[in-house]
């Protein structure tokens, strides 16, 4: 039972610490303890602690839709608040048919996602995620959705085939699709910008994302980006599609936004499909009881203004290249890593059981999960992912440490992660 915080830090109730390595999956940008944040929770729960957006909208959520508006990429200039990703995502979908109802192509229906992704566990967003082993048994309910390649290139770059060219072919298969389906009837297009939660923070190759937004321009095809992990700083900038110099017409976020103080998350819109929908219906027919709680938007508002006010972005690119280093100089040469990517503060590990040919561990092994029980032992909360059974993509952890860490404590927790991957390692 976790019943402490401190810093960096999980305390249990025997009273070990464990640094939070993964933050949960990326949640804990700020760490456990932040006064501005607790403080701006405590202030608003005494002011007013819930009015329904149906009658009233709040200061705090006013202000947190300024401050994200004023920062965020390309013309995304409206934010619909809720209470995490999966309903984020659902906005964003239901969101993307709406605006092309009222524009009179009520036949855009197909939304294109990627096979390698996870955007959710409501039974939309599952839907719209790839990731076999979550949809598996929930799959007579799921909505039939295409699915191509993400791109991963450790597993599926050609022999000789550069980088960029990779990218290209990979994203090309987008165009395929709408082909294949019928460019009138796509809707859009979903994808994380890196990817979290099923291949352990794999970003694209260069010039894959230009390419993707493209194709979605040339076939009205809107572009759903889901930045519900690699999002709020995590990867060295503020929204993950910064680095690919494009931006979506639909931004979803959550996790970092509140930092795990309190359940939020947010879809950000271009103004163009706004005006579609205020200027048809005048009604975005979709809602929860919880959109924008104020006691969320406050402490999403003072996590923001940390981001802000104390440079952690930047912090996230410093610390990063340092982890980076240090990641690369402990891991790169085991016999068993067969890959290490990321960005800012935000890597993975894939083991393998062979290098050369990339072939994973068998499945019935167990690794990832020997992995987090061992590093747990060793105080360190770090974020598993089991190996798929089609023999393509070996175990991996997933490394998502608070911003505020400093080098020493990033130095201890490589420290624990090395005694717990030589020790499960050696025994498989
Ligand atoms: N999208 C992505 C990219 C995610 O990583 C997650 C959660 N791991 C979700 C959506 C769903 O978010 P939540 O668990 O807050 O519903």
């Amino acid at each position: 039972m976790a019943v402490g915080g401190d810093g960096c830090f999980l305390i249990d109730a025997s009273g070990k610490r464990y640094f939070d390595g993964s933050g949960g999956a990326a949640v804990s940008c700020l760490g456990h303890s932040n006064e501005r944040v607790v403080a701006a929770i405590k202030a608003q729960v005494e002011r007013l602690a819930f009015a329904h957006t149906g009658f009233f909208t709040s200061e705090p959520a006013e202000a947190l839709a300024d401050l994200l508006i004023a920062h965020a990429p390309g013309d995304l200039d409206r934010v619909f608040f809720v209470s995490g990703g999966s309903e984020a995502v659902e906005s964003a979908i239901k969101l993307a048919r709406q605006y092309h109802l009222e524009r009179g192509e009520g036949q855009r229906r197909h939304l294109i996602a990627r096979k390698q992704s996870y955007h959710g566990n409501t039974l939309g967003a599952l839907s719209a995620g790839g990731n076999a082993w979550r949809r598996a048994q929930f799959a007579p309910l799921l909505t039939e959705m295409s699915h191509i390649d993400a791109c991963y290139e450790y597993a599926e770059r050609r022999e000789g085939e550069s980088l960029e060219t990779y990218g290209q072919r990979t994203a090309d298969a987008l165009e395929t699709e709408i082909l294949r389906l019928g460019p009138e009837t796509v809707m859009a297009f979903i994808a994380e910008p890196v990817v979290g939660a099923t291949l352990g923070a794999v970003p694209a190759a260069p010039g894959y994302f230009a390419r993707i937004r493209e194709i979605c321009d040339k076939y009205g095809v809107l572009l759903i980006l889901d930045e519900v992990m690699c999002g709020m700083g995590r990867t060295g900038h503020l929204f993950a599609c910064e680095a690919e110099g494009i931006a979506p017409d639909i931004l979803c976020i959550a996790k970092g936004l509140g930092a795990g103080y309190q359940p939020i998350g947010a879809m950000l819109c271009s103004k163009a499909i706004y005006d579609a929908i205020a200027g048809g219906s005048g009604f975005f027919q979709h809602g929860h009881t919880y959109l924008g709680h104020p006691v969320a938007a406050a402490a999403g508002l003072a996590v923001l203004q940390e981001l802000l006010d104390r440079d952690l972005v930047a912090q996230v690119q410093a610390r990063g290249a340092y982890f980076e280093t240090a990641l690369r100089a402990r891991f790169a040469q085991h016999p068993h890593v067969g890959d290490i990517r990321g960005r800012g503060l935000f890597w993975g590990i894939e083991f393998v059981a062979e290098r050369d040919g990339k072939t994973p561990f068998d499945p019935a092994l167990g690794v990832a999960g020997k992995l987090k029980k061992a590093a747990f032992d060793e105080g360190l909360v770090c974020y598993p992912m089991a190996g798929t059974r089609d023999g393509r993509q070996g175990d991996h952890v997933l490394l998502a440490p608070p911003f505020i860490a400093s080098e020493a404590e990033l130095d201890g927790a490589l420290d624990a992660l090395g005694r717990a991957v030589d020790r499960v390692l050696a025994s498989v």
